[in-house]
């Protein structure tokens, strides 16, 4: 029923307003099936992290933590188009941003065989408080798309945020990591465990919220662990 609702709202919408760029939110010529405007989507800083296996994504984790594949879509840069997007996702409500950077995340693991044999897709949790004041997790957003897309279930409130971090933005590497250690649990449900475990995040800078996550579900039992961002700062 809300379903419906919804389609009718957006149908008139639509007709009252034309379609902006999900990207650079500027006005797309009648008739554009796509989300993001040709100009947006050719400048995309596309990586190469699903067609190599040892790449940037992957060597962020060295000697720091285990995982079985990584990747992110797209490398992120201060002030660039990727952040401004992102931004957009995370503050202004946006989420058709989020579902869209998640399909097109899904379609490369789809054909790259990324994502074969995971059996769920965890997104990187915020603290609930902050998430009831926000309204919810960008991250999350991401990560239901892309689960639907690959055909693996997603899994809530399994991985929970414990502690309200203070904001990392402005630390370094070991400064976050220290910030952001034992941040995180893992709730077992039952004897059920997933054997492998996508984790999804928006951006990765220093990987040490990636990298907290993680520890916390390796430290219950879960073997294998592969992670994914949109976008990836070098
Ligand atoms: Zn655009």
């Amino acid at each position: 029923m809300l379903d419906q609702i919804w389609k009718a709202v957006k149908g008139w919408y639509d007709l009252l307003y034309p379609q902006l760029c999900l990207c650079c939110l500027e006005e797309q010529k009648a008739g554009k099936q796509t989300v993001f405007c040709v100009k947006c989507h050719s400048a995309f800083p596309f990586t190469n992290h699903f067609q190599v296996e040892d790449n940037g994504m992957m060597q962020h984790f060295y000697g720091r933590v285990k995982v079985e594949r990584a990747a992110a879509l797209m490398h992120f840069s201060e002030g660039g188009l990727v952040q401004q997007m992102l931004h957009t996702l995370k503050y202004k409500g946006m989420y058709q941003i989020g579902s869209n950077l998640g399909q097109m995340a899904a379609d490369r693991m789809l054909e790259s065989g990324f994502s074969k044999g995971m059996d769920a897709v965890i997104a990187v949790p915020m603290h609930a408080a902050k998430q009831q004041q926000r309204g919810y997790n960008q991250s999350e957003v991401i990560a239901e798309k892309l689960a639907e897309g690959i055909n693996v279930p997603l899994i809530k409130d399994q991985l929970v945020k414990i502690k309200t971090t203070t904001t990392q933005t402005k630390k370094g590497r070991l400064e976050r990591l220290e910030n952001i250690k034992d941040s995180f649990i893992w709730k077992k449900n039952g004897d059920q465990q997933p054997n492998h475990v996508l984790l999804v995040d928006d951006v990765a800078t220093t990987g040490a919220t990636l990298e907290a996550c993680i520890a916390a579900m390796q430290g219950a039992g879960i073997p294998k662990i592969s992670v994914f961002t949109i976008a990836m700062a070098e």
